[in-house]
């Protein structure tokens, strides 16, 4: 890794130390719903939605034999909740008849689960069980870029190269960067005055010479 990675990798982990997902769940169970209704959807959003969602459905098993219909009237201020409603039963079907009702916690299982991609399985292991493994949202592609740390053209090329120039700390350097990308460097008007990798940032240096 070259030193101005380095510094980048550091910089994260001392300013992101005990960063946490902004979902809010309890147990595995409440994790995967949450991460598959977070897709395309804001956690905000998804926090509004889970408390009488988990109220009704408290558990994989009570989600594997619920109402389709009663599902999406639960999600149905999530972007895309006729698809995600149609996902979480199967899902939830799928884990009571191949895993004894337990979230299997493994790349290899998690992807065939009905509505769980690679980023989905990454963000549940990254936040269930610290595992060394990089989700890309769409803060961490962006970031990724501005700070020229990936040029891939997709999430998953970009979690692949953020993987190998990182190798470890990855589930911390995932929530990091996150949160990063939530409050600092922001899609529009980021805030690069307070930015702690300004001095590292050719974004913020051709700002200030434009
Ligand atoms: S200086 Fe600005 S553009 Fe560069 S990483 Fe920081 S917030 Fe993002």
């Amino acid at each position: 890794m070259l030193k101005r990675e380095l510094i980048i990798k550091k910089r994260f982990l001392d300013k992101y130390n005990n960063a946490k997902s902004e979902l809010i769940f309890k147990n595995h169970y409440e994790l995967i719903v949450c991460v598959m209704l977070s897709a395309q959807c804001l956690d905000s959003r998804v926090n509004l939605i889970t408390p009488s969602l988990f109220a009704n459905y408290p558990d994989i098993n009570s989600l594997a034999n619920a109402n389709l219909m009663n599902i999406k009237e639960l999600i149905k201020s999530c972007n895309f909740y006729q698809n995600k409603a149609i996902n979480l039963i199967k899902m939830a079907k799928s884990v009571v008849e191949n895993h004894n009702s337990i979230i299997p916690m493994n790349f290899n299982d998690l992807t065939k689960l009905a509505g769980v991609g690679e980023k989905t399985a990454n963000v549940v292991l990254c936040e269930g069980i610290g595992a060394n493994v990089m989700a890309v949202d769409t803060h961490i592609f962006r970031v990724s870029k501005r700070l020229k740390i990936s040029n891939a053209k997709t999430p998953n090329d970009c979690a692949k190269e953020l993987t190998k120039l990182f190798k470890t700390d990855l589930d911390k350097l995932h929530k990091g960067i996150v949160l990063f990308g939530r409050y600092i460097c922001k899609a529009k008007k980021p805030d690069c005055n307070n930015c702690f990798l300004n001095d590292l940032c050719d974004e913020f240096k051709q700002q200030k010479n434009s």
